[in-house]
């Protein structure tokens, strides 16, 4: 199988696609000559073959990842931060080709792409002026001691990522994991490789050295779970399901105890008080936002919503006349909002949590159907229902599914919002600066957004509480993941110092 291949847009451009697997900035076939088919998911048709790794191509990666580490973690920080501004400038020039290569692929709307694209260029660049940033301590233990802490870097990295958001995830785990002067093997999720491959070319000639940055093509139960339990391998950083997650935990117990941080979903609460009348087209916006952006198809997606009774019934009419003119199909029509879901075990899981929801007793607000015969569009659906015991509010759906139901007191809204196992995000809408200080400080949450939602930006960190997984993106805390603290502690000799003559 030749390693590039031409591929058409809808829009009919073309642009030069890699397939093979990125090992010391080259691109090969997989050691067993497998492949597999890419999907483009709002036609069902096959968009390219690309290589497919197993265990052999696994220790390849981490062996060149592992070689490049010794010089790597010896680069002074600056040059790590110059290679990864060139990336940035690299993936801004070809933008326009990457956020289609997503919308593609994935199947969102492009200018949800777009906006994918410009945050991993914001995140890519915030990132690498940090190199200076990430430091220790000097710590006062009396005059007789220097005792200071410095952050080290803890070796090869096995990241493995999801299909909703390909290339800005991959940005976000690789850029802070080099520039502390770790290497990486990363594995994107087999449905959408593409734009991590296309990336990865910039990767080589932004100047990275070879074996720094390696993408992995593979099935995540068999290639994955090798790389996550190489004993190279010193840390491992996951986003996806709660139950690969638990894996995740397990297979680093049984291999050599990497440090893990992991990403893992969440059901989060939207909440909307009373005293939003004025502003009412606003909020229903930000939930509209909330739940069906990226086609709810988002980790921290708002997709339980809770509104103060007094101005239930207006919301609830807003939202279901908005909902019902979102513009809904082919991901590069320029108006459109929401496109397919990203992959078919996704597209069914989310027509049988529906079935589910009505069998359950939800009354379907807007929604509740399949669109066409081909490619995985759903419409986006509003359940309304004051039992939160339903699947419909109590899992985690990941598709263009909300609950909606009405509350009377802060207590009440409190109580309901964090009766989830999940704990990632949360949002609430109010004028009242006392409601909105009170709520945050309650809500059991990683990120609380206040007249906004889904607002991630590169400087702040996110994360989940609970089950909602541990480690945080973004921000300095993401230094947390990929550095480890050696403390130094000199003794002072006071006497050698007092000698006569010596000095
Ligand atoms: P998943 O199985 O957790 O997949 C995520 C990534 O993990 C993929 O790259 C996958 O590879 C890989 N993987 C799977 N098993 C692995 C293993 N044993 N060891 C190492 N890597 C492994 O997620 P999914 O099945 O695609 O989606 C299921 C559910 O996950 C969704 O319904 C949603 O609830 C949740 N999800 C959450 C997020 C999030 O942002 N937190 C994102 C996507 C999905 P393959 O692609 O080869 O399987
Ligand atoms: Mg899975």
């Amino acid at each position: 199988m030749s390693d590039t291949v031409t591929i058409k847009f809808p829009t009919g451009e073309s642009y030069k696609q890699p397939t093979g697997i990125f090992i010391n900035n080259e691109f090969r076939p997989a050691q067993s000559g497998e492949t597999s088919d890419v999907i483009n998911p709002s036609t069902e048709e096959v968009i390219t073959k690309v290589s497919k790794g197993n265990s052999k191509d696994v220790d390849d990666a981490v062996n060149a990842a592992d070689e490049a580490f010794h010089e790597w973690s010896q680069t002074e920080p600056y040059q790590r931060s110059l290679l990864l501004l060139k990336l940035a400038d690299l993936i801004e020039r070809d933008q326009d080709i990457i956020a289609k290569i997503d919308s593609l692929n994935n199947g969102k709307a492009l200018k949800w792409a777009k906006t994918d694209v410009g945050l991993l260029i914001r995140s890519l660049r915030s990132t690498a002026g940090a190199y200076d940033k990430i430091n220790g301590r000097t710590i006062d233990t009396s005059n007789d001691y220097l005792t200071y802490t410095k952050r080290e870097p803890l070796g090869v990295c096995g990241q493995v990522i999801p299909w909703n958001f390909p290339i800005l995830m991959w940005g976000w785990k690789i850029a802070p994991a080099v520039i502390t002067g770790n290497t990486v093997v990363l594995k994107p999720a087999s449905a959408t490789p593409l734009s991590a491959l296309y990336t990865s070319q910039l990767v080589k000639e932004a100047g990275f050295p070879p074996g720094v940055i390696n993408t992995l093509i593979g099935s995540g139960r068999d290639a994955g779970d090798h790389m996550l339990r190489h004993p190279k391998i010193r840390k491992t950083a996951f986003t996806g399901s709660t139950e690969i997650g638990r894996e995740i935990l397990i297979s680093s117990g049984e291999s050599n105890l990497k440090k893990i941080s992991v990403e893992l979903g969440g059901k989060s609460p939207n909440i909307v008080f009373n005293d939003v009348e004025s502003k009412i087209d606003q909020v229903v916006d930000s939930l509209i936002f909330g739940i069906f952006y990226n086609n709810g198809e988002v980790c921290c997606a708002g997709s339980r919503i809770y509104v103060q009774s007094g101005i239930y019934d207006k919301i609830v009419s807003k939202l279901v006349e908005k909902t019902k003119s979102l513009k809904i199909g082919d991901p590069f029509d320029k108006d459109v909002f929401h496109g397919s879901q990203a992959i078919k075990s996704q597209f069914d899981t989310v027509l049988d949590y529906i079935e589910k929801g009505k069998k359950e007793g939800a009354k379907i607000l807007v929604g509740g159907e399949r669109i066409g015969k081909k490619g995985y569009f759903i419409q986006p659906t509003i359940f309304e229902t004051d039992n939160e015991d339903y699947s419909v509010v109590k899992e985690e759906i990941f598709g263009p599914v909300a609950t909606i139901s009405k509350f009377t007191t802060v207590d009440e809204v409190i109580q309901k919002a964090n009766d989830s196992e999940f704990g990632l995000a949360s949002g609430l809408h109010t004028n009242d600066l006392n409601v909105a200080l009170e709520v945050s400080n309650r809500l059991q949450a990683g990120t609380v957004w206040v007249n906004t939602f889904n607002d991630l930006q590169e400087s702040t960190p996110f994360g989940g509480y609970k089950q909602s997984g541990f480690g945080r993106e973004m921000g300095t805390e993401v230094f947390d993941n990929y550095t480890q603290v050696k403390s130094v502690r000199i003794k002072f000799d006071h006497k050698n110092a007092l000698t006569e003559g010596k000095v």
